[in-house]
């Protein structure tokens, strides 16, 4: 059996369902059979109507007198009927489920599951699935369950798969042998189960199947990377040394320890591809300085990639600072950059040693005439393409070492999965003398009692110490915001930007609140933070943009509005705003939210830690929201959970062992073919 032939090959489906499969993405018999049900219900042991007692039921029988009504109260639609069977009758109500009123044959018999349970001093049973007895397999009870695509129901997958039932044994295996079954079985399991235990199985199976693809995927990139060449730069000790001394602070040893692991890269013919991972506020962009620093020294040169004008420019301005006294040219190009092709002269001359800019590096004009490092700050907001534009300014036939650096902690799972076992370094220590950010989720209704004192005060505080030039009146402020104006659809329900502004100007009429999102311009941007850097600007609301990297040591007190509809990393990440000097630090967040979202909230008032925040993120939100939106949607594994370590180390085993054997990725055709769809997001470079 060819699994690439086209669905239309398959008994029982014809030219037009054929094409509404292939509407939704299942073209091939491959993708048919890996359409897998998404539940199972179960109507195991049905008991007589007259046996019936409140909680969990199974009862088989008929329906009738099926009527559907509005609830007055909270539009709701009301289907109600009755279910008979010889021994007696119960009421059955589904709301919201109008269709109920259509699937029904009065002469038919169904199996119902559902509680039995008292509503308005009746009992009835309460929404109940349903399945005609004469599609279940009366063995087992189970009744699979598809998700519905367009058109085409669950019932009507399941009447394909049924018609392709004598198919499943001919399914090739895609990995070599395992001893814990086959993709025959499996998948057949999957769609015919025997019992939930059996499916539960089946699913580990191809779960296990779904992991080997993506290490395999990542450590062959992983091979590719090592087939490189770079240039080798040599550890200059008295260089690096006589750098750090003339720095205004101590390097952390987590920071020591991190620059000499890039050290080392750095002396190597391949390139590096190191992945730098650190809290917010740990430090990172003083290591990779340090880095920028031997390279710079050694002839090379450097671009420093940031995801926003301001971070970039941010960057630019601490490293002139320090740079100016070692000769080591530095260079900003942002889209607001002027006389931007005198600078693209200099790069290409190799008269400057280091660029920071924004996507306005990447455009096919800024050539280097040697360029040996690059560093990405926050790497997953960039795309695939995006990195790798940058990596291909390199001199023929050689690549750049790679530096990426991240505040949003990748989890051990997918370090291990998704990027092959890459090299990280982990800033792990703080430097001295921060303070934990005393956080609060606060309900929205609250704020008047509990936030606007609070308010008052901080920016009646004397500013914080340590900050140098700062003019402020006291303490400064960030207020996020999820949109930008209130027209905004996407986010109808949170309070824009600039409607929030124009409230906080009417409580507090004698503070300066100005707003910032990423429709302004570029310079425009550029002023408002500049305002707020030197302390002329109280109450800064914002969007997300202010989110990476800003430093305003100043800045002791940031209020996060619809926090519920943050995952916690990120919520840390724009909570690491604040807590920069050496002042006490405050993160309110404010939720209109249920309990359950209030719950994963109180985790913030809790830790402090990134990592662990990214774990419980993991668990409870899946990798796309960790990884970043970009890369999202090729990070959603249709079957494993990359939170099962158990599954991922016996992967990651059976994967070296296949490695062993050069001659499999010759052997295992439709495995090799598989696992492109991974080697893109599998990789830094
Ligand atoms: P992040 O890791 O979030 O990018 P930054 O590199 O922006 O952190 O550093 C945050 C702040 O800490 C900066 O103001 C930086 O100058 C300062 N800093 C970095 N390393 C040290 C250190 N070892 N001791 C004290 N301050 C440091
Ligand atoms: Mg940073």
């Amino acid at each position: 059996m060819n699994l690439d032939d086209d669905v239309l090959t398959l008994k029982g489906i014809g030219p037009k369902t054929a094409e509404k499969l292939h509407k939704y993405g299942i073209r091939t018999v491959r993708d048919f059979f890996y359409t897998l049900p998404r539940d199972y219900e179960t109507f195991e042991t049905p008991i007589s109507i007259s046996e019936v007692r409140p909680g969990k039921i199974v009862v088989r029988g008929k329906v009738d007198s099926l009527t559907t009504r509005r609830s007055r109260r909270r539009n709701l639609s009301i289907t109600e009927g009755v279910i008979h069977d010889q021994t007696g009758a119960i009421k059955v109500v589904w709301f919201n489920q109008s269709y109920r009123i259509k699937q029904f044959a009065p002469d038919k018999e169904y199996f119902f599951t559902g509680n039995y349970e008292l509503k308005n001093g009746r009992y009835s049973l309460m929404s109940p699935a349903a399945a005609e007895v004469s599609d279940i397999d009366l063995r087992t009870g189970l009744n699979p369950v598809y998700k519905a695509h367009g058109s085409l129901k669950s019932h009507d997958f399941k009447r394909m798969m049924t018609a392709s039932r004598d198919r499943f044994s001919l399914i090739p295996d895609l990995l070599p042998s395992v001893p814990h079954g086959t993709r025959a079985k499996a998948l057949f399991y999957m769609h015919f189960p025997s019992s939930l235990k059996i499916a539960a199985r089946a699913r580990d199976y191809l779960a296990y199947e779904e992991l080997f693809e993506l290490i395999l995927a990542s450590k062959l990139n992983r091979q590719e990377n090592n087939k490189l060449k770079a240039s080798p730069i040599k550890f200059d000790n008295a260089l690096i040394r006589d750098f750090v001394s003339n720095l205004p602070f101590k390097l952390t040893n987590a920071q020591r320890r991190a620059a000499w692991d890039i050290f080392q890269d750095l002396e190597k013919v391949v390139p590096m591809n190191r992945l730098l991972q650190g809290d917010v506020g740990s430090g990172k962009t003083m290591v990779a300085t340090l880095a920028a620093y031997e390279v710079a020294r050694g002839g090379g040169q450097v671009a420093l990639l940031a995801p926003t004008a301001v971070l970039a420019s941010q960057h630019y301005v601490n490293l002139l600072q320090i740079f100016e006294k070692f000769n080591v040219k530095v260079e900003l190009l942002t889209g607001a950059t002027k006389r931007k092709n005198d600078i693209k002269a200099r790069i290409r001359s190799g008269e400057v040693n280091v660029v920071i800019g924004t996507h306005a590096l990447l455009t096919d004009d800024t050539v280097f005439k040697n360029l040996n490092l690059v560093i990405i700050d926050e790497q997953h907001r960039f795309g695939v393409e995006q990195r790798q534009k940058i990596m291909l300014k390199s001199p023929a036939n050689l690549a750049p070492h790679l530096l990426a650096m991240t505040a949003t902690p990748i989890p051990r799972s997918l370090q291990l999965t998704v990027f092959g076992d890459l090299d990280v370094s982990i800033l792990n220590e703080l430097p001295s003398g921060r303070k934990p950010i005393t956080t609060t989720v606060l309900s929205e209704t609250d704020t008047r009692e509990r936030l606007y004192p609070k308010i008052q005060e901080t920016v009646l505080l004397p500013p914080d110490a340590k900050e140098h030039g700062a003019k402020a009146h006291g303490r400064q402020i960030y207020w996020i915001c999820r949109a930008i104006e209130d027209t905004d659809k996407t986010v109808s329900e949170a309070t824009s930007v600039k409607n929030r502004t124009k409230k906080l100007r009417e409580i507090f009429p004698r503070l300066k609140i100005e707003f910032l999102h990423g429709k302004m311009k570029p310079l425009e941007k550029d002023t408002i933070m500049e305002r707020f850097k030197n302390g002329e600007i109280d109450i800064l609301v914002s969007t997300t943009v202010v989110e990476v990297g800003v430093d305003v040591p100043n800045a002791t007190m940031i209020v996060i509005e619809n926090a519920e509809s943050y995952g916690l990393a990120q919520l840390h990440q724009l909570r690491g705003r604040v807590g920069r000097g050496v002042s006490d630090s405050y993160c309110y967040l404010l939720t209109t939210g249920d309990s359950s979202s209030s719950r994963r909230l109180r985790e913030l008032e809790k830790s402090c830690d990134g990592f662990y925040l990214a774990e419980v993120d993991l668990k409870l939100r899946g990798p796309g929201e960790i990884y970043g939106v970009l890369q999202h949607g090729a990070l959603d594994l249709k079957i494993a959970s990359l939170s099962d370590t158990k599954l991922i180390s016996r992967a990651q085993k059976d994967v070296d062992g296949f490695l062993k054997t050069p001659e499999n990725l010759l052997k295992y055709k439709e495995l090799m073919e598989g696992i492109t769809k991974y080697q893109q997001i599998t990789t830094l470079n």
